[in-house]
């Protein structure tokens, strides 16, 4: 297992890397934070922004969105993949927090997974970016990253990867770490051709070089 002092420095370099990392789904409240999350999945950050950039425009309030039919909503939504179960977790949702929290998004975690449409990861996220809230939410590139680079075994499920990840990383560093890592996998550890060539993590990384080698 990596030592808490070679994860700390291996998060050093992606900050050196990537000083700047920070969620790149556009909002302006924890609200529109909460709906931008649930329609990202399966869906890149860009298209979901292309599309709020106009929705969150005729939709500002919960009641707005229940106040159009969910064909409606499906119409307004079919830019993004699995727009249909999105607007209907959307409706469900809206329900929800204007019956049981008048209208706001919780943020407490038990509350977040129990809106419509939101899982582990995007509570994390709502609950890290909305609400500052120290949490490692662990998407396809944390769960990637971590794997390859030994913080987490190749089998591990998601939830392991994150247990994992609060026992290996500091919590003042939870909410950056997490960012800093969606960028690393995002733009340089991809899914498909990593850049293993000149990767600062290479010494430290098994990965890089089985997959180098497999190159070869
Ligand atoms: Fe990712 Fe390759 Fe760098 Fe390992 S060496 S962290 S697999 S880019």
């Amino acid at each position: 297992m990596v030592s808490k002092k070679k994860v700390a420095e291996m998060i050093d370099v992606m900050e050196e890397l990537f000083p700047d990392a920070h969620c790149e789904l556009n909002f302006k409240n924890e609200f529109e934070l909460v709906l931008a999350v649930l329609l990202s999945a399966q869906t890149t950050d860009k298209s979901v922004n292309k599309l709020t950039a106009t929705l969150f425009q005729k939709y500002k309030t919960p009641n707005d969105y229940l106040n159009v039919s969910l064909e409606e909503l499906e119409q307004d939504l079919k830019t993004i993949g699995l727009y249909r179960s999105k607007a209907k977790n959307i409706q469900a949702l809206c329900r929800l927090l204007i019956e049981e929290y008048q209208g706001r998004v919780p943020h407490i975690f038990e509350e977040l997974v129990k809106l419509p449409g939101v899982g582990r990861k995007t509570a994390n996220v709502v609950l890290s970016v909305g609400f500052n809230v120290p949490r490692i939410a662990v998407d396809t590139h944390v769960e990637r990253v971590s794997k390859r680079l030994g913080l987490a075994k190749m089998d591990d499920s998601v939830l392991e990867v994150e247990n994992k990840l609060m026992k290996l990383i500091s919590e003042n560093r939870w909410s950056k770490a997490h960012h800093l890592m969606i960028f690393f996998g995002r733009y340089h550890c991809t899914a498909k051709k990593p850049k293993c060539e000149g990767c600062p993590l290479f010494t430290s990384c098994k990965e890089g070089k089985r997959l180098i080698k497999k190159e070869k």
